[in-house]
This record gives C-alpha cells, sequence and structure tokens, in this order.
C-alpha cells in the first residue's frame, strides 16, 4: 500500500506547496492538518485527506500521525516582521505543536520527521551590520535568538535532536531563509516582505497615490527563495544524510530598497518612497551561507529573485483585483 505522508501546516503557504509537489509525484496517500477552516487554506485538493484540527493538542496530534510514515512539520503561528515582533507568546505557543507532534510520531511509529526551522534562530550579534557576512549553522550558538519566535524554533530543532539522540527517531531540520512565492499570506498583517511590497506596488498604482510606504530605512539586506527551490530542498534534506539543522535559503542578497526596484521595475512605475523608521524591520543584515548544503547535497536555488518576484507579483495582482474589486491599470 502506498505509504501516508502527514503535512502539518498544509493549509498555509509552504504546506501547501508540498502537499502539492507530492500529488503531482504520486506514489502515497496524503493528509494535511491545519487550524484553519477550509475555505482560508491557500490550496485544497479534493483526493487529499484534509483534516482542521489544533495541532497543539496531544490528541489532535496522535489522531494525525495514525498511520503515517512521513512527517513534514510545517505548521506554526508566524508571520513577518510585523507580526512576530507584535505576538511573541502567540509564537512561542506553536512550541506545542512540534513537542506533541515529535511525540505521537514517535508514539504512532512514523519513520521520517521533518522540521521547519528558520533563519531566526541565528545570534542577533552576527546580523547588526548591513554588509553581512552569510550565515553559517555555527552562528546560531551561542544563542541570541529572534525574540519569541527564534527561540521558539531554536529549542524545537533541540527538541529534534534529543528525539533523535535518546529514541533513536529520524529526524531532519532545515533552517528556512525568507520563502516567497504565490499561493501565501499576501495581505492582513502576516505577510512577509515580498508580498506586502507587492501589495503596496499594486495599491499606489490602483488608487493613482504614486507612494509607497517602506519599514525601516530600506537599506537592510536579506536573500529570498523561490518556493520551488525550498520544496525541493526540503525533499533532499529528508531523504539524506544530514547531521544537524541546515540552512535552506537563497544566497542572492538584495536590500529592500533594491527589493522595491525590482517590484517597481516588474509593475512599471516609480514610486516615492516613505521610510517608516519606527515600524519593524527586524535584523539589519542576514544572508544564507550555503557551503554546507551544497557539499552534503550538491543544492543550489535555481530561481533568480527577479524570475521568482515576477510570478509573485502577477498572483497578488489577482489576490488583490478579486479581493478589492478595483478596475484593472
Ligand atoms: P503559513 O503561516 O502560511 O503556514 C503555517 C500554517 O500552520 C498556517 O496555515 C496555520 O494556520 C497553521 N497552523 C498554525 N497553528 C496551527 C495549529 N495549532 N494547528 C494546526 N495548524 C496550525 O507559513 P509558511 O510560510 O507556510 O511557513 C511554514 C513553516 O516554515 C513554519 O514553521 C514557519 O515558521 C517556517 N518558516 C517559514 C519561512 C517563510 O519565509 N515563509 C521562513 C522561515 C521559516
Amino acid at each position: 500500500m502506498d505509504e501516508l505522508i502527514l503535512v502539518p501546516g498544509g493549509g498555509g503557504f509552504i504546506g501547501g506547496h508540498l502537499v502539492s509537489y507530492f500529488r503531482n509525484r504520486g506514489g502515497c496517500r496524503i493528509r494535511a492538518v491545519d487550524i484553519k477552516p477550509f475555505d482560508e487554506w491557500y490550496q485544497v485538493f479534493d483526493d487529499v485527506e484534509n483534516v482542521q484540527a489544533d495541532l497543539k493538542d496531544m490528541g489532535a496530534c496522535l489522531e494525525a500521525c495514525k498511520g503515517a510514515s512521513r512527517v513534514y512539520n510545517l505548521a506554526a503561528d508566524m508571520g513577518g516582521m510585523g507580526f512576530i515582533e507584535n505576538n511573541k507568546a502567540l509564537c512561542m505557543l506553536s512550541v506545542l505543536i512540534n513537542t506533541h507532534l515529535l511525540e505521537a510520531a514517535r508514539q504512532s511509529g512514523v519513520e521520517r520527521f521533518f522540521y521547519a526551522s528558520s533563519a531566526c534562530v541565528y545570534n542577533a550579534d552576527k546580523q547588526r551590520d548591513e554588509d553581512v557576512v552569510p550565515l553559517k549553522e555555527a552562528d546560531a550558538y551561542p544563542a541570541m535568538a529572534e525574540d519569541g519566535y527564534g527561540w521558539e524554533k531554536l529549542f524545537s530543532e533541540r527538541m529534534c535532536r534529543h528525539f533523535s539522540e535518546d529514541f533513536g527517531m529520524y529526524t531532519r531540520v532545515a533552517r528556512f531563509h525568507n520563502v516567497y512565492g504565490p499561493e501565501g499570506t499576501w495581505d492582513g498583517g502576516r505577510e512577509k516582505a515580498p508580498a506586502a511590497i507587492c501589495r503596496k506596488v499594486i495599491s499606489a498604482l490602483e488608487s493613482k497615490k504614486h507612494e509607497i510606504e517602506i519599514w525601516g530605512d530600506g537599506k537592510q539586506t536579506r536573500s529570498f527563495m523561490w518556493i520551488d527551490d525550498c520544496i525541493n530542498g526540503i525533499n533532499l534534506i529528508m531523504d539524506n544524510e544530514v547531521p544537524e539543522p541546515i540552512n535552506l535559503g537563497s544566497n542572492e542578497l538584495v536590500t529592500i530598497n533594491g527589493l522595491v526596484d525590482i517590484v517597481e521595475d516588474i509593475a512599471g512605475v516609480k514610486l516615492e518612497r516613505n521610510y517608516k523608521l519606527d515600524a519593524p524591520k527586524g535584523v539589519n543584515g542576514r544572508n544564507s551561507d550555503n557551503t554546507k548544503i551544497k557539499q552534503y547535497l550538491d543544492w543550489a536555488p535555481e530561481t533568480r529573485l527577479r524570475d521568482g518576484m515576477e510570478k509573485t507579483y502577477a498572483w497578488i495582482y489577482d489576490q488583490y483585483m478579486a479581493k478589492y474589486g478595483v478596475a484593472s491599470k
């Protein structure tokens, strides 16, 4: 019989794409679990077992893991900087999801367990300068993670490690660096910079108020990974010998101003920039050092930021029009 794959967070951005990937690949049954009502899932498929449940609850985790041989835990209460800086307790409560899922997976005899960690685990002192030195895996320690969200990720990484050491569980952990693409959050307060900038540019065009608000001074540096590169990386990490949490991110560095340039270019517009210096902006600089993932898995991101942003912009444009019903430009 085909193996059963469990995707906690299957109603979310990355979870939805992972479910879609497994459907297209075939040869497995899929169970997607998310706390959101189905009409809020980004991707819902009729031939997938879709479950609405709160995975902070141990009973729900046991039920979700029943019969599954693989778990890809992508469920977390999260969002962009605006959300995680203002909801630290909620972010930390995601510890219940991963802890209960790990224990339920162990009790249910799950064979492989994947955990989605984040670049937010890295020591803040290594990210003070816009002129970044890319973050190596060892830079998470001594620990001074992003308050709230980052500490939860670091703790959950260690839970995976200790479940492996003490119980012999097969666990894999990836530290995602900013993932972007269609079928994800673009509005409502949890969106991340690429989606937020697309929406703001579209809104400026539609309202004919040719200005844009940028959080911080726009000089902060980041890298952004296209969703398909992320899905490819998740699969490689899950199925290969990767002894410790490993970076999964792009190393194409860009400033937030540079990202706005890209979106303006896609939209064919130039906007007046207003910098909101007291807005949540995160660390000054962050990039992914991909030495390890290249060495272990020969993985490198394939999609240039400009190309991925073009597809993301087109998708958000359609969502914007569908939601706000404004006439096309
Ligand atoms: P997302 O918010 O789109 O998806 C997460 C999903 O988890 C949501 O659909 C949410 O409803 C669900 N969820 C939250 N609490 C739950 C609960 N108690 N029970 C069941 N489901 C619950 O986010 P995403 O971008 O798809 O992120 C997936 C994972 O990757 C998360 O762990 C996130 O922290 C991590 N990550 C994402 C990025 C990124 O750039 N997107 C970067 C680093 C790490």
